[in-house]
């Protein structure tokens, strides 16, 4: 997430963008009931057993988080609503006033407690859409959200003209003559740096005005997604199954070969039945991505999305090669699952059983207890924050009709942030929960130590610090692993974590400029087109050509099941992340205080220092090809280990 006055005059790339801040952008982004927008690349997968009690029911008041916190009820959150609504015209009258030290210190102190409110207000409305997306009033809220979004963007959009039309000398001279600028001075310095891809005032306004326009296609995908399409049902072990997206994940998963190809085979048909559909609306989400790079003035719609969080261009660059020059370690692993499921050949529909299964299920308070234990070596500071914040109602935890899939962490400054789960007693789950605790104590730390304007963090470093707490997790499993089947199975995971987050991701990034590129070489796109784009790109990372794997082209639809496209360049952090938290992992494992304390100042840190930035000064350059080839060597080792547990015939 960013700060609030940093996403206000971020307007170079994506309006008032957050990142664990999921609340904003499933607003202002309209990936409202996607919340999968935040989940980990790790899959919200179901073990084909049953665990081994039922899961508590939803609505056990333990399970449900309390929002009262927040506003007393719903009432309360619509009379905030119409007052902020009302304040709009004061932020408007504001324009003219930043002339002087203390003319801008108070409107940037006023903006920055509006939007203070304004993030309260999302965070209620997501939070409440997201558990039940059938419900008409969570509906409402989200398009009263989205309307306010646009009239507070619109309000505040003369500030970074403004602020630019000042220049760099006279804003130094500001922030050293009012020190009450100082919790404003790296969005102050962050807007001047945007100057060369700022509009006049009036464009400015234009633009932000039409953002409910621009989330309007991920609406509608989500609205087909989960509400209008008649999914088809399956019978599996006895049961009738559902195979609409929630459902596909979990079959996709069944040790039963003959389940899994049924599954895809009726998911991606009815996928592909809406070709055109889907491929309308993400092309018109591409072509917004596209004309917003040429109206600012950007080379290319990817280098208008990174330079907002003024991430290098040879970041995104460095991970798509050394993603393709490893992509021989990634087919290994695909021969070695191959062996390990003792299957003839290798189907697309074979990448998600587990290789092995140990019977182990992990509940909601097993999770807690687990995630709290694999992160001792983040000392004592850590754990404190993460034990009261687990001990209060601050999660949305197990599955419910309506509810939204994935999971997510959100929250307002001040207050125990929330975290949304789809907890299904399994390891994913568990990977899951400690995934977005990484968050919760990301977002805690940096909001003891930062002021709200620079509390917010950039989802490049966000998911560093979740992605750590899964490495941790997966480092503990395996210390604590009483059998080589179950140390297989964490190292298992383990491999799968890097495929899913880097090498999946990696394609998803990838395809997004493929998308993004033949837009603008001045092509269309059409669902068919973006079948064809994703059809050689599967083929390409799952070894088609080599021998490796077989992609039945029915799964080239895959592209329309993913929400993410709909908010274009932002996937590659995860695979960024992934390689970051590979590596800040080992260092912390090491048990070294110093390098422990190196990562934690990066999440004390905020938004206080942009955040390529900051993970290079902590010794991570991810625009070079170092940590990628560790991230390979990492596969690489787990491999090997799994090849001698398997020559010693321990398994
Ligand atoms: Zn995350």
């Amino acid at each position: 997430m960013e700060t609030p006055l940093k996403k206000l005059f971020n307007r170079t790339a994506k309006p008032l963008k957050c990142a664990t801040a999921i609340a904003c952008a499933l607003v202002l982004q309209g990936l409202a009931a996607t919340a999968q927008a935040q989940t980990t690349a790790v899959t919200p997968a179901t073990q084909a057993t049953a665990p081994a009690k039922p899961a508590p029911s939803p609505t056990d008041p333990r399970y449900v988080w309390d929002l009262t916190g927040l506003y007393a009820n719903d009432a309360a959150w619509d009379a905030e609503r119409i007052a902020v609504l009302a304040e709009i015209p004061q932020l408007a009258a504001l324009k003219g006033t930043l002339n002087t030290a203390t003319g801008l210190r108070a409107a940037l102190d006023r903006i920055s407690a509006q939007t203070q409110r304004w993030r309260r207000l999302a965070v209620y409305a997501s939070t409440q859409q997201s558990t039940d997306n059938r419900d008409a009033r969570n509906q409402e809220r989200a398009g009263l959200m989205r309307a306010l979004g646009g009239r507070f963007s619109a309000a505040v959009s003369w500030v970074s003209p403004e602020v630019q039309a000042l220049g760099r000398d006279t804003v130094e001279s500001f922030l050293r003559a009012e020190p009450g600028l100082i919790n404003h001075a790296v969005g102050l310095r962050d807007t001047l740096r945007r100057a060369p891809h700022t509009l006049g005032a009036e464009a400015e306004g234009a633009i932000a005005s039409l953002s409910p326009v621009i989330n309007a296609p991920s609406n509608t995908r989500t609205l087909l997604a989960t509400t209008d399409t008649v999914w088809p049902t399956l019978m599996v072990d006895g049961q009738s199954v559902k195979v609409n997206e929630t459902g596909y994940q979990k079959l996709r998963e069944h040790p039963d070969r003959a389940v899994r190809k049924q599954a895809f085979d009726a998911f991606f048909k009815v996928l592909g039945q809406y070709e055109n559909t889907y491929g309308s609306t993400l092309s018109a989400r591409v072509e917004a991505g596209v004309v917003n790079a040429r109206l600012r003035k950007h080379p290319s719609a990817v280098a208008a999305s990174l330079s907002g969080n003024e991430i290098p261009e040879a970041v995104y660059r460095t991970l798509v090669a050394q993603a393709n020059a490893a992509l021989p370690t990634l087919h290994r692993y695909f021969k070695l699952r191959q062996k390990l499921l003792k299957l003839p050949d290798l189907h697309y529909y074979d990448v998600y059983p587990e290789l092995i299964n140990i019977q182990r299920s992990y509940s909601a308070d097993v999770s807690a207890e687990l995630t709290l234990a694999a992160t001792k070596p983040l000392g004592d500071e850590y754990q404190g924050l993460l034990t009261q914040a687990l001990s209060m109602r601050s999660m949305h935890t197990y599955p419910a009709d309506g509810k939204s899939s994935g999971a997510y962490q959100t929250g307002v400054y001040g207050m125990v942030p929330f975290v949304f789960l789809n907890h299904q007693d399994n390891y994913a789950s568990l990977t899951t929960y400690a995934h977005e605790w990484g968050h919760g104590g990301h977002t805690m730390l940096a909001n003891k130590y930062q002021p709200p304007e620079t509390a917010g963090y950039s989802l490049f470093v966000a998911e560093v610090a979740s992605m750590t707490n899964e490495a941790l997790l997966g480092d503990h499993m395996l210390k604590t692993s009483k059998s080589p089947a179950e140390r297989l199975f964490y190292l298992s995971e383990s491999l799968e974590r890097l495929r899913g987050g880097f090498f999946r991701q990696t394609m998803f990034a990838e395809f997004e400029l493929a998308t993004h590129d033949a837009l603008e070489r001045g092509e269309a796109l059409s669902g068919k087109k973006l079948t064809q784009l994703y059809c050689g790109l599967l083929r390409k990372y799952h070894g088609a050509d080599a021998g490796v794997m077989q992609i039945d082209p029915q799964y080239c639809q895959e592209w329309a099941f993913i929400p993410h496209f709909y908010r274009p360049f932002y996937v590659y952090v995860y695979a960024t992340s992934i390689v970051g938290a590979t590596a800040f992992g080992e260092r912390i494992l090491t048990g070294n205080t110093q390098q422990r304390e190196t990562f934690l100042n990066v999440l004390r840190a905020g938004g206080s220092v942009p955040p390529y930035q900051l993970l290079k000064n902590a010794g991570l350059d991810l625009a070079t090809p170092q940590p990628y080839q560790a991230l390979n060597q990492r596969m690489t080792a787990i491999m090997d280990e799994i090849e001698t547990l398997l020559a010693a015939k321990m398994l």
